[in-house]
């Protein structure tokens, strides 16, 4: 027998194709292909057999030709504030990280775009445990179909591109995959509402903006300068800091700077000074982020009062400047944490180091 078609791999709109072709070849109507279409990602259900509107012979031919691959799911923690964490394991053992993360009203995902990460960021813990490989369309967004599946269900209000991996490196799958979000035929999340966050992979930015829709872009920026960039990100030597914020400025959409604070290290009034005046040439929101500890080996994150002392020079500078609360500080959840914590079996951070930041 041939391989299968893995139809989480295709985007909706193919998937459903393929469908109806299938199903008129099959001597059912195309509507049957629709019908199964549905069951992808608009109302996702684990498998053909599961199909219940469909008559049971055609589900088994389904299952003859197609296939719904599944992720494994291997770990699961929540957080004391709501936050859930996910370790997935992929068919060839690789383990992603997916973060669900609920505020007011909304509930977050935040997703993974390949099993590890070249890019070897100092305070991160995914770029310390090295690149394996990129993800597949199928397993990125099936990290949203697989949280839809859980009894009960957690459905998706916004996602950002924030778990392990560079997402536009791996700009093939990421393309599909946001239009499996995004479609209404997909699971129908709006453009503003999916987020992604790069170092500033400049062909990735491109490739972005030649989208249509009104997809969000964050830039991990975490100094204002090119010789402290490079010493915390290395791809900064690749895609210097001017280059990307050139990119971002031509960017039609807003883009938000992401920043993440580092005690003693990107946390001066001279750095915040420098930053303002990035975020204006771009006309950019800032976020700053207070430091995940657990991963970031070597640095400390800087005191609640010395970040609000930060945002308020930004905003004195009028630029738009918000602080990001720290979630799940007691499961791990930062970018690449759960998966190190249970290869290296670390007990993960305590919930008192929790600290909520306000706006100021
Ligand atoms: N590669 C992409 C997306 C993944 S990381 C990017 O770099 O933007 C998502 C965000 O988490 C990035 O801004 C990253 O710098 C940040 N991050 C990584 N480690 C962190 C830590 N220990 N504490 C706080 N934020 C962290």
């Amino acid at each position: 027998m041939s391989a299968r078609v893995n139809l989480l791999d295709l985007s909706p709109a193919d998937a459903e194709l393929a469908l109806r072709e299938f199903a008129v070849a099959q001597g059912e109507g195309a509507y049957r292909g629709s019908q199964a279409a549905r069951h992808l990602w608009a109302s996702p259900v684990a498998t053909f057999e599961a199909m219940s509107d469909l008559p049971a012979a055609f589900r088994a031919r389904l299952a003859e030709h197609f296939e719904l691959p599944r992720l494994g799911l291997s770990a699961h923690q929540e957080s004391t504030d709501g936050t859930r964490k996910f370790l997935f394991r992929m068919h060839d053992g690789q383990a992603i990280e997916t973060v669900a993360i609920p505020d007011d009203g909304r509930l977050t995902f935040c997703i993974s775009s390949q099993a590890g990460c070249p890019l070897a960021c100092a305070f991160c813990a995914t770029g310390a445990m090295g690149f394996a490989r990129n993800l597949t369309p199928s397993e990125i967004a099936g990290q949203v179909r697989e949280l839809a599946l859980l009894d009960p269900p957690l459905r998706a209000t916004n996602i950002v591109f924030m778990g392990m991996g560079e997402p536009l490196m791996n700009w093939k799958s990421v393309d599909t995959v946001l239009t499996i979000l995004n479609s209404p035929k997909g699971f129908g999340i709006g453009a503003r509402h999916i987020t992604i966050s790069t170092v500033g992979w400049l062909p990735g930015i491109e490739a972005l903006a030649l989208r249509p829709e009104q997809f969000r872009l964050a830039i991990s920026v975490h100094a204002p300068s090119d010789a402290l960039r490079a010493t915390l990100m290395p791809v900064n030597i690749k895609f210097p800091l001017d280059d990307v914020i050139a990119a971002a400025a031509t960017f039609d959409r807003r883009v938000t700077f992401e920043y993440v604070m580092l005690g003693g290290v990107n946390d001066q009034p001279e750095h915040a000074r420098m930053l303002a005046a990035l975020a204006k040439r771009c006309r950019a929101f800032v976020n700053l982020i207070p430091l995940h500890p657990g991963g970031a080996m070597g640095f400390t994150p800087t005191s609640p009062s010395e970040i609000a002392k930060f945002a308020r020079t930004i905003r004195g500078l009028g630029v738009e400047v918000a602080i990001r609360k720290s979630r799940g500080m007691d499961i791990a959840a930062a970018c690449g944490q759960l998966r190190v914590e249970r290869l290296a079996r670390r007990r993960p951070a305590t919930a008192d180091e929790d600290r909520e930041v306000q706006i100021p």
